[in-house]
């Protein structure tokens, strides 16, 4: 017999793994590793996701006639070892994995390895249409995989006659914060959920899942027919809005089951595309959703193979901070906004991209933190979060650790934006107007410091004159660099 060995990210009868494959002369191996399980602060909800759909995928199999040998090891490669002896395959065939350990791992144990199809541009795709080069424009990589793979265009032109529609789209909240949200549908959990919850190890943090992430295909099918019918055409608006008790307002929430290949981006991408060609779904919040996928999703997996290993200890900041109290669960604090998302991180493993973005990588970095430590912690505690995903997300677009490899300027923001972007200032203790002061906000007093202790850096790049002009005017900046040591000091003490 030969064996296919699935990882936990690679759940889906259509990928190469299986190809041509029959219960015949095929046996599947899926491994539990202790070492990947038990040994970091992993959200219950990621365990549980990936846990959970393994073993509904093994089921499926089962069910087509497989044998399916889904063992608990040490690690991946001992359970490998002790599968080859108990079960002397003949070959053992693996698809390309989705990590660069994972892809070290299958080099070192003498897996036959096939090309995957699970992303739309393969990193050979990708490294045709790059060559060489060393930084790629995400613009330049999303028009060009619209045209190769004819997503959103009428011919050679693009659908509605441009390729971006972000003019239309990312506004505030609406003022009361009611709008066209619509509640997330929950799934049932069973008595496999209530044992895989409780087969977690003690490490594990976070609430238990309610039935938010779905762990079946045929879920995640549910959950985006549910979303192109209800969510879609409300996207653009507000793909960057966020708003406290609100989390999803019109995002999908199916990056989970993309990410271990319940669905393939392929059809999130085309059912979308009909949408729009029946009239159901205005282009800016087509158009800005699928650019989601086929653009930025793509473009950072393919730039996580391009510059790994070495792009993990990017740090070109020279940020050096502990993770603060308030992301580990140590502390609150008076922040609304990050004591509203952090809430939200620990109910549901999930907030969209803004938060991420603008207020948990932002803070991260204006305070001084190691991007490694935020990269991990983010790889922990989001339900879709994977190395390849948080890697590039993190280090290059949200801390500028790489230097300006894959953002041209640092997305640093202080209070104001926040406060134009949110409800979150209305309910805090600070204030995102004031830099000085026991009241003021601390993205807004932390803002200007970061600027100020890269003003060398910063006043090199054309992109960034604006914000340096606004430093050289400020006419305070040593009352608020006093304060900005305030608040790191009490960032570090769990007191903010
Ligand atoms: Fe966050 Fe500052 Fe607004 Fe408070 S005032 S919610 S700390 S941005």
């Amino acid at each position: 017999m030969k064996t296919v060995w699935i990882f936990g990210d690679q759940l889906n009868r259509e990928l190469t793994h299986l190809d041509g494959a029959n219960p015949v002369d095929t046996q599947i191996l899926m491994i539990r590793s202790r070492r990947k399980v038990d040994t970091r602060p992993w959200h219950k909800q990621r365990l549980h996701l990936v846990l959970a759909s393994m073993e509904r995928f093994a089921e499926e199999l089962r069910t087509e006639g497989f044998t399916v040998d889904f063992r608990t090891a040490d690690t991946m490669s001992s359970g490998l070892a002790d599968h080859r002896a108990e079960f002397s395959p003949t070959s053992v065939r693996a698809m390309e994995p989705l990590s660069w350990d994972g892809q070290k791992l299958l080099e070192s144990n003498s897996v036959e390895i096939v090309k995957s199809n699970q992303m739309l541009c393969h990193v050979d795709d990708f490294a045709t249409w790059g060559g060489n080069k060393e930084t790629f424009r995400m613009e330049d990589f999303y028009r060009w995989q619209r045209k190769r793979l004819d997503i959103l265009m009428d011919g050679d032109q693009p659908a509605g006659g441009q390729w971006n529609w972000d003019h239309d789209n990312r506004n505030p909240p609406p003022k009361d914060g009611k709008g066209p949200w619509h509640a997330v549908t929950y799934k049932d959990v069973d008595d496999l959920d209530r044992r895989v919850m409780q087969s977690l190890p003690e490490i594990a943090v976070g609430a238990d899942p309610d039935g938010w992430w779905c762990t079946t295909r045929s879920q995640a099918l549910g959950q985006l027919d549910d979303f192109i019918e209800h969510v879609l055409p409300n996207f653009g608006p507000y793909e960057d809005a966020m708003l406290h008790d609100e989390p999803r307002l019109a995002h999908s929430m199916l990056s989970h089951a993309m990410n271990i290949g319940l669905l393939h981006p392929l059809e999130i991408v085309e059912a979308a595309e009909a949408s729009y060609r029946a009239g159901k779904t205005p282009i800016n919040s087509a158009e800005g959703f699928i650019r989601q996928i086929i653009g930025w999703r793509e473009y950072v997996w393919n730039v996580y193979w391009r510059w790994m290993p070495d792009y993990r200890h990017k740090n070109v900041l020279a940020n050096k901070r502990d993770l603060p109290p308030v992301y580990v669960g140590s502390s609150d604090t008076k922040m609304h906004c990050m004591s509203s998302i952090m809430k939200e991180v620990d109910d549901h493993a999930w907030v969209h991209h803004i938060p991420r973005l603008m207020v948990l990588a932002n803070f991260a970095m204006i305070s001084g933190v190691d991007p490694w430590q935020v990269t991990k912690w983010m790889w922990e505690r989001f339900v879709d979060g994977a190395e390849w995903v948080m890697l590039p997300n993190v280090i290059g677009m949200a801390m500028y650790a790489d230097g300006g490899r894959m953002s041209t300027k640092p997305y640093a923001a202080g209070g104001a934006y926040i406060n134009r972007m949110s409800n979150y200032c209305k309910g805090c203790h600070y204030d995102p107007k004031k830099r000085t002061g026991d009241d003021a906000c601390p993205f807004t007093t932390l803002y200007w410091d970061f600027l100020a202790r890269h003003r060398e850096r910063f006043g090199q790049n054309h992109r960034m004159n604006q914000q340096m002009v606004g430093l050289r005017r400020l006419n305070n900046l040593d009352e608020v660099r006093d304060r900005a040591k305030q608040v790191l000091a009490m960032l570090d003490a769990g007191t903010l």
